[in-house]
């Protein structure tokens, strides 16, 4: 099982299998994985010192971004990451991004945005539909069509304190369903990726 994990000049880190969406396209429904050779799958979610420990197998200095993104969701433990951003912090003084489907808020029951400040660089927030009812479909989540509204939510109050918010979608979608969405991202002023769908084992 993979902790961390090299792709191009950053680290990332796996710490849950967990996820409070089921998307139909999940890399966790594969049998073959995310990347050749590399088991994400996590038998037990490591601790910080573990974290903390796993990267030290790696020269972490030369990386340009540590990037929270594995399995699962890395906010089904928010307080967790914050507190492996603030040794990470202390320690490379690095700029760390998270991969997240914003779900942080619904999550802790909480705005937990102004914990980030200082310590996250970086928000990627998987937007994946151009409403609540079409999310759902697609992304299955416990909370129900409420999750888009309340991931929208999380990239505003994210702006004020994380200097790059960005929505994101994959090609898979129609392009005139990417345009809905790339305008959403413009009105509520954060960016906007059309990131490849990437299958099980192309990397
Ligand atoms: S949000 Fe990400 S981890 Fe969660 S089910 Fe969807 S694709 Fe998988």
């Amino acid at each position: 099982m993979a902790i961390t994990y090299e792709i191009g000049d950053a680290l990332y880190l796996n710490i849950t299998n967990r996820c409070t969406n089921n998307c139909s396209f999940c890399v966790r429904n594969s049998q073959v994985g995310l990347l050749p050779g590399i088991d994400l799958w996590l038998e037990k979610e490591p601790t910080i010192d573990e974290v903390l420990e796993d990267i030290q197998k790696w020269d972490a200095k030369k990386y340009r971004e540590f990037v929270f993104c594995g399995y699962g969701e890395p906010m089904t433990r928010t307080y967790t990451v914050i507190r492996i951003c603030e040794k990470l912090k202390e320690l490379y003084k690095i700029p760390i991004r998270i991969n997240t489907n914003g779900h942080a808020n619904l999550i802790c029951s909480r705005d937990v945005t102004p914990m980030l400040a200082g310590f996250v660089d970086a928000v990627s927030i998987s937007m994946n539909a151009k409403n609540g009812k079409e999310y759902q479909q697609i992304c299955l989540s416990q909370y129900g069509e409420k999750a888009y509204d309340a991931m929208l939510d999380f990239a505003v109050k994210c702006k004020k304190y994380v200097p790059q918010v960005q929505l994101s979608v994959v090609d898979i979608m129609p392009p005139k369903d990417i345009e809905v969405c790339r305008k959403i991202a413009d009105e509520i002023g954060v960016g906007f990726k059309v990131r490849h769908y990437v299958k099980a084992n192309e990397k």
